[in-house]
């Protein structure tokens, strides 16, 4: 296949078989192969950074890619997403081909890196959205993703919350009305009508874009609106301080710690209830945890993704239901495995409730035999308890997941389970 493929090829492929801590000969032998920048790509070898500082090639492999990057704070996938958009928003193009690549690894499909783009073009600038087209069009091409599997220019918009809209139309237009009228109303028929309700980025991810993006491009008067936005739309703060800790690399020190006490500000007040009014921005903040709103996530607002390969074997789609937030330790989700399909052995700190909805499935604990469960079965993991599900051989298996969380933690990954395991 195409993927694995570009994946075994080229710096990529070291960087990512690293994340993974493997050290396969093969890749060793590519590496000290790698004498010249590689011409087709632009992008840079390890042997590229040893001959300019064998000691940044050591913070490279050790302390992002070994270190950083494994932090259990905040996902991979978002991870890849934090970093493209820091990356973009700075337009450091000599990255974009080994990020944009380890995002698609990481589980961030296609669709969603052509929108965060697209996204930045509004956030971060017309030039840095062409700087970044000018990388995947190679990427994509090679993978061959076209533009079928791509947002399409207009469609379905996701619901706009008109109440809230109001409101921040309302204040933006109050403050700056008489000095940019213009600006004032393409933030509300561009951006806020539009833009902000594409469906091809789940609404926490565009903030999670949003945020990285501000913050790597030192533009904190713009963070109190944004960072309330992204947690109000499902990001927690225990990972909105990863994305602080995990920036500091991409966009360097300076930037992160100044965003460090706008987002202590940001913190402080929502667990106080005190309302956040911006003066400056493209909105206000509206949505406080002592609003009486009633929370509804409307069925078909959140994408759908690819369970990543390395929490899972086989083909598997999760539909994510809700995020833990707002005082929620739990979050929950649709897992569907094709047959075949199942996760990796795995355990969860705080234990996962999963309800059988469809076909045949299978779970085990370690060190007893596999379990047939089916719609309607309800399986308790305890905390700590090794374990695996998925499907039967033949059947798919689809389940809801109520997965607890400690300190935004939900699950801790181990090793596939084996065709041996599995065959039983
Ligand atoms: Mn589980």
């Amino acid at each position: 296949m195409e993927r694995r493929t570009f994946i075994h090829t080229g710096s990529a492929a070291l960087a990512a078989t690293c994340l993974r801590g493997v050290h396969a000969p093969a890749e060793e032998k590519d590496m000290k192969e790698s004498k010249k920048p590689d011409a087709a790509t632009g992008a840079l070898t390890y042997f590229d950074v040893r001959a300019v500082s064998p000691a940044l090639e050591h913070y490279t492999k050790v302390t992002l890619l070994g270190g950083l990057w494994m932090r259990p704070g905040l996902s991979r996938r978002d991870r890849s997403v934090v970093t493209v958009a820091a990356l973009i928003a700075r337009i450091q193009s000599m990255e974009f081909r080994f990020h944009f690549g380890l995002a698609l690894e990481n589980g961030v499909q296609p669709a969603e890196l052509s929108e965060i783009i697209t996204h930045l073009a509004f956030y971060a600038g017309w030039g840095n959205a062409m700087a970044a087209v000018a990388v995947a069009k190679d990427i994509f091409r090679e993978r061959g993703i076209g533009t079928e599997e791509l947002p399409a220019a207009k469609g379905n918009l996701l619901p706009i919350n008109e109440e809230t809209e109001k409101q921040r139309a309302t204040q933006v237009a109050g403050n700056f009305g008489t000095v940019s009228p213009g600006l004032v109303q393409a933030t509300t028929d561009v951006l806020f009508r539009d833009l902000w309700l594409r469906p091809a980025l789940a609404p926490r991810d565009r903030s999670l874009v949003t945020v990285s993006a501000l913050i790597a491009n030192g533009q904190t008067a713009q963070m109190p609106f944004h960072l309330n936005r992204a947690m109000d739309n499902g990001l927690t703060e225990a990972e909105a301080s990863e994305v602080m800790h995990h920036i500091v690399f991409y966009a360097g020190w300076p930037c992160a710690m100044s965003a460090l006490p706008v987002a202590k500000d940001v913190f402080e007040k929502r667990k106080n209830n005190v309302p956040e009014v911006a003066k400056a921005g493209d909105g206000h903040t509206t949505k406080q945890s002592g609003d009486s709103t009633m929370k509804i996530t409307r069925a078909g607002t959140i994408p759908s993704m690819a369970g990543p390969k390395d929490w899972f074997t086989g083909n598997v789609r999760v539909d994510s239901l809700f995020p833990a937030d707002g005082g929620r330790h739990s979050n929950g989700g649709v897992v569907t495995f094709e047959p075949g399909a199942r996760t990796r052995w795995h355990t969860h700190p705080a234990g996962q409730t999963i309800v059988i909805t469809q076909g045949l499935g299978w779970v085990q604990k370690d060190g007893e035999s596999i379990q047939e469960v089916r719609p309607g079965d309800v399986v308790f993991f305890e905390p700590g308890e090794k374990h695996w599900h998925g499907a039967s051989v033949q059947v798919g298996m689809t389940h809801i997941a109520i997965t607890e969380t400690v300190d935004g933690k939900p699950v801790d990954w181990l090793e596939a389970v084996s065709e041996e395991q599995y065959a039983r």
